[in-house]
């Protein structure tokens, strides 16, 4: 392809309060009943006032810092004037010209190393009604009017769909550390606006026009609308035409676009300052105690895991997955001090765990095995006390039963053979049974290696089969053909 993107994304999430945005009705309506969770202001009638929700505020100012905005300690609120039959005021309150963050920016991982996306605005609005077709019908629910809204709008940094890709994950993870919202994007709780154009490669200047997609759901429809609007974009620009600057809609989850309507400018919505809020002033002193409620962020933690403990990339980025993860394993941790434990606990957490968790279908916080049940189990293995396909036996067997590795390790006889004179009886016996392993050495210096197996098997898997190799080998050394199998 002679051409290369150039996406920004707008990025609406649904803030996590108890009430919604300007009234007291509940913000919880998933799967509610229509037009249940509604009163005279979300539902816009005459005379209604709105009143901000300081929690919902207060979760917009807290992301704006961990995307390493600056906040506008003086805001307000602004009306955004356009009808929509889901939208009973005719305008939606929103921010215009002083969002409550600005300039920040996030450090993704790119194909050709690190990179930053330029955050310009995180803003609170809120969200409208829904419209429900059906037949030759329109139905409204008004659940979800009023319901505080999270908007952070990126510059068009994005050049690869691997990086938007990763940038939207790390967004979600970000604002599921902070507690700011659950961005549930099956629940409608996360939804991606795409502003892509495309340019010749080595242009520098920013297209003549944009598309944008609008309510996209979630990051694989995302990915699949880039990839299509790619083609077409590239299409029309090869036959020497510019593409139209529209906004484009989703009829599924196919990724194909189809054009809805001229995009609109700031000025078609007239925006003017909300004459019933007053302007939101926050101190320097109210901004610093929340930046103090920010926790360690997803990136924060990854740096540390790979400073501190050595982990890679890919092993680290598994345990920072959710905070839940990150925060088991970090339990996990508590008072190790030998760097070859911790490591082996982090494979055993993300590998085995893991994979016994999802086999069983069972959530992390249902696991009957606590952070401090694997500790010992990887402490017996790192002690020698136990073999590694006893461990996993005995992993499978803790969160079946609840039960302490040590007690499963009493209870089912596993504890490792490491008795230096009953592995030798057996490496004796398996070498008596086995007289021709010796002549075989003479071709293959390596013959005596299935004898390991031999002897594991009448240990019972219960020895360090190193340990067994080594007392093999000793055990030939003392006969004919030794020098030639070290
Ligand atoms: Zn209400």
């Amino acid at each position: 392809m002679n051409y290369e993107l150039v996406i920004g994304l707008e990025i609406h999430i649904q803030a996590k309060t108890k009430s919604k945005m300007f009234c007291r009705c509940d913000a919880k309506y998933f799967s509610a009943a229509p037009n249940t969770h509604v009163c005279p202001v979300c539902l816009g009638l005459p005379g209604a006032l709105p009143v901000p929700n300081k929690k919902a505020i207060e979760q917009c100012i807290r992301l704006s810092l961990a995307l390493g905005c600056e906040i506008n300690k003086f805001s307000k609120f602004d009306r955004k004037n356009y009808f929509y039959p889901d939208l009973p005021k005719a305008y939606q309150i929103s921010q215009f010209d002083l969002p409550f963050g600005y300039k920040g920016k996030v450090r993704i991982e790119s194909q050709d190393g690190e990179k930053e996306i330029a955050i310009t605005r995180v803003h609170m609005e809120e969200d409208t009604g829904k419209s429900i077709h059906s037949g030759n019908k329109t139905l409204l629910d008004f659940n979800k009017s009023g319901v505080p809204l999270l908007e952070v709008v990126t510059e068009p940094d994005f050049r690869e769909v691997k990086d938007v890709v990763f940038f939207a994950k790390r967004l979600k993870q970000i604002v599921t550390y902070l507690g700011v919202s659950d961005a549930d994007m099956e629940k409608g709780q996360m939804r991606f606006e795409l502003n892509m154009s495309l340019r010749k490669i080595g242009e520098t200047q920013l297209p003549k026009y944009k598309v944008e997609v609008k309510n996209i759901g979630s990051i694989s429809v995302l990915e699949k609308v880039i990839a299509y609007e790619t083609e077409r974009q590239q299409g029309i620009l090869e036959k020497g035409e510019t593409p139209v600057q529209e906004t484009r809609g989703l009829r599924d989850l196919s990724g194909i676009t189809h054009s809805q309507r001229a995009k609109e400018e700031a000025n078609d919505y007239r925006y003017f300052p909300e004459p019933d809020i007053p302007p939101i002033v926050f101190s320097e002193e109210e901004v610093t105690l929340l930046r103090a409620t920010l926790g360690e962020l997803p990136q924060e933690k990854k740096n540390r895991y790979q400073k501190d403990y050595g982990f890679d990339s890919a092993l680290a980025e598994k345990i920072i997955a959710t905070k839940q993860k990150a925060e088991w394993f970090e339990q996990s941790i508590v008072g190790v001090q030998e760097p070859q434990v911790i490591a082996n606990l982090a494979k055993w957490y993300v590998g085995d765990f893991m994979a016994l968790l999802k086999a069983s279908k069972t959530r992390l916080s249902q696991a009957k095995v606590t952070p401090e049940m694997l500790r010992e189990l990887v402490q017996r293995l790192h002690e020698g006390k136990i073999t590694a396909p006893s461990a996993k036996q005995i992993l499978a067997e803790m969160l079946v039963s609840g039960k302490s590795p040590d007690a499963l390790i009493t209870e089912l006889g596993l504890e490792a053979v490491s008795d230096e004179g009953a592995i030798l009886d057996v490496v004796k016996q398996v070498l008596a049974a086995n007289p021709k392993v010796l002549e075989d050495m003479k071709k293959n210096p390596n013959a005596y290696k299935f004898l390991i197996g031999q002897a594991m098997k009448q240990l019972g898997g219960k020895a360090n089969p190193q340990q067994v190799d080594a007392l093999l080998v000793k055990e030939l050394g003392v006969t004919e053909g030794a020098e030639s199998i070290q």
